[in-house]
């Protein structure tokens, strides 16, 4: 399995102190990683990362707001300078907002433009200009279902997923030939904090077995195969690709 094999290399997960960020980054430390944890409140990044270490995992704590280019260009050119190489990004830091759209506070949309898009430029551009330089890099942008499926609700998220998506394939025809690999995955609905109002909502539990072929929820730890490969060299002419990872959600009505 030599191809999937993340030794000696060293990858940055935004917004790991919880949910799907946490697991990623539990996964790739798994498949032999160092990992670099990041949010914007240093404690929850700290008791993360004492949960990591506690399993074995080396790790690196890392807490800037991954929507201020200037924190972020300090942050990663600090690491890269002090500390190490970030070879492989994981562009995970993302909000959800949820109202009718006719409703949608203009303060949100902006708030969900920045975190769930713009990040992916400020950190995507701060790692890729050090991993150009090397020749080699992988970013793995993290989407969502809603890249190609729209729901009542949450508009102004699924038009930052879409762009997610389209930032992927711009990231790869730009980087590509540069040694990187930019790629996405777009995760179906996953048990996590961000999702809390749709786990403990009985009738929405109720439509998404129904909808979701797999008929179930994901589990976070279902996320990290798809992140392993698309950080890995089994991936190496793998680009601009989204990887969807939702039970079959997105292919049947
Ligand atoms: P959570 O709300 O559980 O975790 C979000 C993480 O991001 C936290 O660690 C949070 O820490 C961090 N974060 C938020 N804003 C910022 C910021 N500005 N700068 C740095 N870190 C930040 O979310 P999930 O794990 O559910 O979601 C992770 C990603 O997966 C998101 O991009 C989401 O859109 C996507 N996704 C999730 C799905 C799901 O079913 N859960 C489905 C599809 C996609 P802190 O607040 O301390 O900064």
């Amino acid at each position: 399995m030599g191809l999937f094999d993340l030794g000696g290399k060293r990858a940055l997960v935004t917004g790991s102190s919880q949910g799907i960020g946490f697991a990623l980054a539990q996964g790739l430390a798994e498949a032999g990683a160092k990992i670099v944890l990041n949010g914007r409140d240093p404690a929850r990044v700290a008791d993360a990362a004492a949960r990591l270490r506690a399993e074995g995992a080396l790790v690196s704590e890392l807490a800037f707001d991954v929507t201020d280019h200037e924190a972020v260009r300090f942050a990663v050119d600090g690491f890269e300078a002090h500390v190490g190489p970030i070879d492989i990004l994981v562009n995970n830091a993302g909000i959800q907002h949820r109202a009718p759209l006719d409703e949608f506070p203009p303060e949100a949309f902006e708030r969900l433009l920045q975190t769930n898009v713009a990040s992916v430029f400020h950190v995507g551009q701060a790692c890729a200009r050090h991993m150009i330089e090397r020749g080699a890099g992988k970013i793995v942008n993290i989407a969502s279902v809603q890249t190609a499926l729209a729901r009542p609700g949450i508009a102004p998220y699924t038009a930052t997923k879409g762009a997610v998506a389209n930032l992927t394939k711009g990231m790869a025809t730009d980087w590509a030939r540069l040694g990187l690999n930019c790629n996405a995955i777009a995760p179906g609905y996953f048990q996590t904090p961000l999702n809390q109002g749709l786990v403990d909502d009985p009738a929405f539990c109720d439509w998404l077995e129904k909808r979701t072929p797999a008929g179930r929820w994901g589990q976070v730890e279902e996320l990290v195969g798809a992140c392993v490969f698309l950080a890995s060299e089994a991936a190496s002419f793998v680009n601009g690709h989204t990887l969807f990872v939702d039970g079959g959600i997105s292919v049947s009505l």
